[in-house]
């Protein structure tokens, strides 16, 4: 770990920051002011389909409205696709990716014949079916330009974890509300062969995100705890690519009226409009009890 703490708030631009996000990026950054440490922003980006340019406008519109400040440049992950790969390309050499070329109907009619666990983002645990392909057979789909997604081969991931680190399982310091250190235990096996390159982009959130946390040099994650099960696979992927353990903080979401978690087509918590309607950012902080 570096000396200076160096923290990020790391936004999707593929719609408009809400409230959950203002409460998160004040967490973040009212940490790295405590510590004495860096802010950072980076945009993720990687789902070139779905995010907009005029998000990330936006973005930088409400977090500095917030009054928040950041180091540029900001990293931007749809401009860093080749560093994914070469992370990725590393796995493969290790034997613990392997391409899959299934469908999603194909995956969901196979995992509804059997029926399978899910994964913690509830989708249903890959049910292996390209993960014994003979080398002819991937050389013959390749050849004939049948697009792929890498998985990763779980058992062999955690036979190299256990090589590593004596155990299969990760480990991981997450400071709680009152920024007391625990130390957690978690089984990434949870997320089965998860896919780790997409098919249509040439990276995945938990590879870039993995890859980002140690290139920037973070080394307290902080982010909502919708994202708390991520860290089992982020954590195998950092021990797998020899990349440093970052302390984490999960902090609190905020739920609607119906307890449901803020989306970003809830629009009236939509901090552009909060903005627009004359908020300031200490009734921001006051509204998501900051
Ligand atoms: N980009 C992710 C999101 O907007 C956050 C990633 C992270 O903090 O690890 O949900």
């Amino acid at each position: 770990m570096s000396a200076q703490p160096v923290l990020r708030f790391a936004p999707s631009p593929n719609g408009e920051l809400h409230l959950g996000h203002a409460l998160s990026a004040l967490i973040g950054f009212d940490m790295a002011q405590k510590l004495g440490g860096r802010f950072l922003l980076r945009i993720e980006d990687i789902d070139t389909t779905r995010c907009r340019d005029e998000h990330i406008t936006q973005i930088f519109e409400d977090l500095a409205w917030l009054g928040l400040k950041w180091e540029e440049p900001v990293l931007r992950q749809s401009e860093h696709f080749g560093t994914y790969q070469a992370a990725a390309n590393w796995l493969k050499r290790a034997g613990l990716l392997y391409p899959c070329f299934a469908t999603r109907s194909e995956i969901a009619e196979k995992a509804q014949s059997a029926p399978h666990a899910v994964d913690p983002d509830g989708a249903p645990l890959y049910p292996g079916l390209h993960k014994h392909l003979s080398a002819p057979e991937i050389a013959a789909r390749l050849g004939r330009g049948e697009p792929f997604a890498l998985r990763i081969h779980m058992d062999r991931a955690l036979n190299a974890l256990e090589g590593m680190t004596g155990s299969r399982l990760v480990t991981f310091t997450e400071l709680d509300e009152d920024d007391r250190p625990q130390r957690i235990e978690m089984d990434p096996a949870e997320w089965g062969d998860a896919v780790i390159v997409r098919k249509d982009v040439p990276a995945s959130y938990h590879l870039a995100v993995t890859v980002d946390d140690a290139r920037q040099g973070i080394t307290h994650v902080t982010r909502g705890r919708d994202l708390y099960p991520a860290t089992s696979l982020q954590r195998l992927l950092q021990v797998l690519l020899g990349l440093p353990e970052p302390v984490y903080h999960h902090h609190r979401l905020l739920t609607d009226a119906e307890g449901r978690k803020l989306s970003k087509s809830a629009r009236d918590t939509s901090l552009r409009d909060l903005h627009r309607q004359g908020l300031d950012a200490l009734q921001i902080r006051q509204k998501v009890g900051y």
